[in-house]
């Protein structure tokens, strides 16, 4: 593992103008890393990409390489690109255990983060490095978000997670696990209490219903759901996976590890929006795809389909008269999600779109003046790398806000 490792980084040029670093959506320092790393100056390494990205361990794993850091190495035009990320995963990885932090000078202010997901962690690597008193509020039992209960445990081992919460004890930050706010405790609670800033990372929880007739039916899931505790779930021998972006992709694998026979992906048009290669894995692994099949309804059979008609650039012209009644014994909807409401309804001030994503300024400042946000509750569902990367600079933002305050 070290020589294919040695290897890549031994393959890197040096480029003057990395396009590696230009493809990656928070510029890590690609060709500097690889030299420390040839240089044995491992830990060094390893800082850098912290401090450029405290998501680095998580991002060398779970990016889309191939169409960010590796999909634009100059080597790639001819032959195979480097391989940051197995680097990167080394480094960072290592890093993990060993790292130990300084302690910087203290602020005296207390500051709230609200989502312990990639923008949360973020936020709170920066603003605790900065000297603020961090405290952590999260809905669930442990930290992580997306990564823990998304992103399916053979692409991303939770472990990971559970070593990456001693950066937080290192850091001295607070983790308040099972407390969502805009229940029992709400932001103005935040501020009555003396936190001087707050930043929301609260993701988009809510999946998206199709508003169909049989939603409700026993034999049907939501994706998202679904992928929180896959053992809870009995789906029996065939499902049908409704959508065909990258959540449906890790359903359909999630499904045939866990005993389903013959898992059936649905698009209603020819297009597919998950990456190319969660596809590739997803057909390999042995999920079916079918195009041209708009869900009309489920029942306890299954879901009954309206077939399209195409034209000759692919759009859908039209339906067949008669809808098809398919057999599955469970049905899982993966199309969207949204944020859930719960603080916009519940904090002064703060307003959303009419998605419900929340509205926020160039730094990062929703329209409750003190209160940050990033991530998906900000943008939609989007990816870690892009969470961690706004949220560093919202964290940025945060501070210079507090030290505007005295
Ligand atoms: C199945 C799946 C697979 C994915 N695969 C990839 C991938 O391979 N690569 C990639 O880059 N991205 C992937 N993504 C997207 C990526 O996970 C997200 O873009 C990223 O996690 C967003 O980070 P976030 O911090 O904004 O939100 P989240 O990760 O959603 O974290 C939000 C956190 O806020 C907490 N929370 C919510 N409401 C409250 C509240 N009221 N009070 C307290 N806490 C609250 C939640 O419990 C959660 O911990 C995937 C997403 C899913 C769903
Ligand atoms: S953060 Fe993601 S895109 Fe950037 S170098 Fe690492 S793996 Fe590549």
């Amino acid at each position: 593992m070290a020589l294919v490792i040695m290897n890549e980084a031994n393959r890197c040029l040096q480029c003057k103008v990395p396009m590696c670093q230009k493809g990656c959506p928070i510029h890590t320092p690609i060709p500097q890393v690889i030299k420390k790393f040839k240089e044995n100056k491992l830990m060094d390494a390893g800082k850098q990409l912290f401090e450029n990205n405290p998501m680095s361990v998580f991002c060398a794993i779970v990016c889309d390489h191939q169409a960010q850091c590796a999909g634009h190495c100059v080597l790639g035009r001819k032959g195979s690109p480097v391989s940051f990320f197995s680097i990167e995963r080394f480094v960072s990885d290592a890093y993990l255990d060993r790292v130990r932090f300084e302690k910087p000078e203290k602020k005296g202010k207390r500051t709230a983060v609200i989502g312990s997901g990639p923008a949360g962690l973020t936020a709170a690597v920066v603003l605790a490095q900065a000297g603020y008193d961090v405290t952590i509020f999260d809905d669930n039992d442990h930290i992580g978000g997306m990564l823990r209960y998304g992103i399916p445990e053979f692409r991303l081992s939770k472990t990971i997670l559970d070593r990456y919460r001693k950066i937080l004890d290192r850091l001295d930050i607070q983790f308040r696990p099972n407390t969502a706010l805009g229940e029992a405790l709400t932001i103005d609670n935040l501020f009555r209490d003396g936190y001087s800033s707050v930043f929301i990372g609260t993701g988009v929880w809510r999946p998206k219903n199709l508003g169909i007739e049989g939603e409700s039916y026993p034999n049907v899931h939501f994706g998202i759901s679904y992928l929180a505790n896959p053992g809870a779930f009995r789906l029996g021998q065939s499902v049908a996976v409704i959508g065909m972006g990258n959540v449906a992709m890790d359903v359909a694998r999630t499904a045939l590890r866990h005993g389903a026979e013959n898992v059936t992906l649905y698009a209603r048009s020819r297009r597919i929006a998950a990456s190319e290669h969660e596809v590739d894995y997803a057909r390999l692994d042995g999920a079916e795809f079918v195009f041209g099949h708009a869900i009309e309804k489920i029942t306890e059979e299954g879901p009954v389909f309206r077939i399209a008609l195409f034209d000759d650039d692919n759009q859908v012209v039209g339906y067949e008269e008669e809808p098809v009644q398919v057999h599955a014994d469970s049905t899982i909807l993966a199309v969207s999600q949204a944020p859930k409401n719960k603080l916009i309804l519940t904090t002064h001030g703060l307003e959303g779109n009419e998605k419900g994503l929340l509205i926020t300024d160039e730094n990062g400042m929703t329209t409750r003046p003190g209160v940050f946000a990033a991530g998906d509750v900000v943008h939609g569902s989007r990816t870690v790398v892009a969470a961690a990367d706004e949220a560093k600079r919202t964290a940025e933002a945060m501070i210079a806000y507090m030290e505007k305050q005295g």
